[in-house]
């Protein structure tokens, strides 16, 4: 079965490598597709170009964006003009959404008595902020043990650290993508299942669904494999890599049977 990894990130959002380290580990695990979703930036996809480019790895430009909607409701963007400067200016007040939002964060944090400051929280992020800089932040200060323990004590809803996202909405962002000549997918929707809305997101523009992700199980694949078939998706795979420290999956690269495997090449390259 192909391996594929169609989801990760680096230092430009919250991933904790280079892109050049991304693409190695990935040409080490034997991905065959290979695609960078930072979080509203596509400001490290050329460098990952570059390195697919040197070794032959098939390469697609990507990004994922966050959506004001719910925490997690993400779409990731396939094929999308990088240069196109409407779309550009989408994802800069998107990252100028989530800076505010961490501003919010810190300011109740410090209200809840935790020794943090803005600064430091800035310090730990090259480009895209998030939530993940805070919890860095955290660690850094010995104040958390790592990221997950940061964001279960601090971070999530009901804790001290909580802000609702701010940003666009669901159909704004597929939208955005679109109009930059992009494929849209919803990215991990198994872990924001509460919130679907597959008739109004493919009414937008909806192309794809990221089946194979690893926090799926068989049966939400299943779910989702006959969404697919019923709205005329696509099926794609992705990791979530976010690097060694990233606090979650330790590599990139996932499973993708070969008949989705073969769809997927015809819509991205077809
Ligand atoms: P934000 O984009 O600011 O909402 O922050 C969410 C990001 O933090 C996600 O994209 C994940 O990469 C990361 N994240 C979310 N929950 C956790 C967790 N429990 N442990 C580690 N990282 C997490
Ligand atoms: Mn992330
Ligand atoms: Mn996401
Ligand atoms: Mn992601």
């Amino acid at each position: 079965m192909p391996l594929v990894d169609l989801h990760t990130h680096t230092h430009f959002s919250d991933g904790t490598s280079s892109p050049e380290e991304v693409v190695q580990v990935a040409l080490k695990r034997g991905v065959q597709l290979f695609s960078l979703t930072d979080h509203d930036t596509t400001d490290g996809t050329a460098r990952a170009a570059a390195v697919c480019q040197e070794h032959g790895l098939k390469f697609v430009y990507g990004v994922e964006i966050s959506t004001g909607e719910y925490d997690q409701l993400h779409f990731t963007g396939y094929n999308v003009d990088i240069t196109n400067t409407q779309f550009q200016a989408f994802l800069t007040q998107n990252r100028q959404d989530r800076k505010n939002r961490i501003l919010k964060v810190v300011t109740q944090l410090q209200q809840a008595g935790v020794n943090l400051t803005s600064q430091e929280v800035f310090s730990c992020a090259a480009n895209t902020i998030s939530r993940a800089h805070v919890a860095d932040a955290l660690t850094k200060k010995k104040i958390a043990h790592n990221r997950q323990d940061a964001f279960k004590r601090f971070l999530v809803q009901g804790k001290p650290g909580y802000v609702a996202p701010i940003g666009a909405s669901a159909v704004q962002a597929i939208a955005q993508i679109k109009k930059a000549g992009g494929l849209a997918v919803i990215a991990h929707p198994g872990i924001v299942s509460d919130h679907w809305d597959f008739p109004k997101w493919v009414e937008a523009g909806l192309d794809g669904i990221e089946v194979f992700y690893p926090a799926h199980g068989y049966g939400m694949r299943q779910d989702l494999l006959s969404l697919a078939r019923k709205y005329g998706l696509f099926a794609t795979a992705g990791s979530d890599y976010h690097g060694p420290r990233g606090g979650r999956v330790i590599a990139p690269g996932i499973n993708l049977p070969q008949d989705h495997y073969n769809r997927l090449l015809n819509k991205l390259f077809g």
